[in-house]
């Protein structure tokens, strides 16, 4: 076990909030943002979700002021599978804590079956507050008609490929199909959304994602990207480098098993690099 938790530190910053926040406070002196993230999903007791949310109150409430208070959370740890209200009670009290220190809150996405019933609660709580935000997975066949609410809404989101293994009723499968789903998601975003973040380490987004702005006329200013704490580092800098805006993912905390496993089957380079650490 002790060996897993020395491969998966590559991924995560630490088990502790201090640790997270130490890796911010470092991410904040190269120009870099982070959102903070205690790993943590699929509460099915009301306990347990009670915990989780007041953590997150807290760990809003340490960040220092240098650093922008910005959360990630999962509605799967906040009760949503519990009941609706009270996953919407304990998420309320998560954004009046950002609210106090002027923090951003975000809700992860999660697997398909959990998909309508986030955006629900984010509709339901955005009516309320400002300082909160959305995941839109560009692989779901449902993701084009979301974006489009979205925009209509005014909602800020975050774009990703995807994490989740889902059926081909649900989501395109193919990378390339996923990529051009990506693209026309992002295009619509950049043009017409608030703020919106482009999360991926893929080149041919990033690039691709320069080349439209810059075309189109869109400042750097109006969005952001987004990658994961351990993958392309040096890639965060030259983005900052070029006046872009970088946010970085940085995932905490003991309950860090099925996020490292996500990471490893996304990329061969990801499990490559944790065989060669085993074998040196
Ligand atoms: C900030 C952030 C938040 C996320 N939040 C969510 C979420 O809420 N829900 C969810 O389902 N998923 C989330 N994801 C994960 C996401 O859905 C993808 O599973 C993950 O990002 C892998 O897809 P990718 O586009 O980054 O690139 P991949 O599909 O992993 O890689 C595609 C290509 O990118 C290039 N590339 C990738 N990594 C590197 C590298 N290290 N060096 C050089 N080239 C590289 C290579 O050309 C590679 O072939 C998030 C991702 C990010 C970055």
């Amino acid at each position: 076990m002790k060996a897993l938790a020395f491969l998966a530190s590559r991924f995560v910053a630490g088990e502790g909030p201090q640790e997270a926040v130490r890796v911010g406070e470092r991410l904040k002196a190269r120009g870099i943002n982070a959102t903070f993230d205690e790993l943590g999903e699929d509460v099915h007791d009301k306990d347990a979700a009670a915990r989780t949310m007041r953590s997150a109150c807290a760990l809003l409430r340490m960040i220092p002021k240098g650093v922008e208070r910005n959360i990630s959370i999962k509605m799967s740890s906040m009760g949503q599978e519990i009941s609706r209200e009270l996953c919407v009670e304990n998420v309320s009290q998560i954004l009046d804590a950002a609210r106090e220190v002027d923090g951003f809150v975000r809700f992860d996405m999660e697997g398909s079956k959990l998909t309508e019933s986030t955006i629900r609660i984010f509709q339901e709580l955005r009516s309320r507050y400002d300082n909160v935000g959305i995941v839109l997975q560009a692989y779901l066949h449902r993701t084009p008609d979301d974006v489009k609410e979205a925009v209509r809404r005014k909602d800020r989101v975050r774009l990703c490929k995807g994490a989740y293994k889902e059926p081909p009723e649900v989501a395109l499968q193919a990378m390339p199909e996923i990529r051009k789903a990506y693209l026309a998601c992002a295009h619509e975003l950049l043009a017409n959304g608030n703020y919106p973040a482009i999360a991926t380490h893929d080149e041919a987004l990033v690039g691709d994602t320069i080349a439209h702005t810059k075309a189109a006329g869109i400042g750097p200013e109006r969005f952001e990207f987004q990658m994961l704490y351990g993958l392309r580092s040096r890639r965060w800098d030259e983005l900052v480098a070029q006046g872009y805006r970088m946010r970085v993912y940085v995932p905490f905390g003991t309950h860090w098993i099925p996020y490292f496993y996500r990471r490893l089957r996304e990329r061969r380079e990801n499990v490559l690099f944790v065989l060669r650490s085993l074998f040196r």
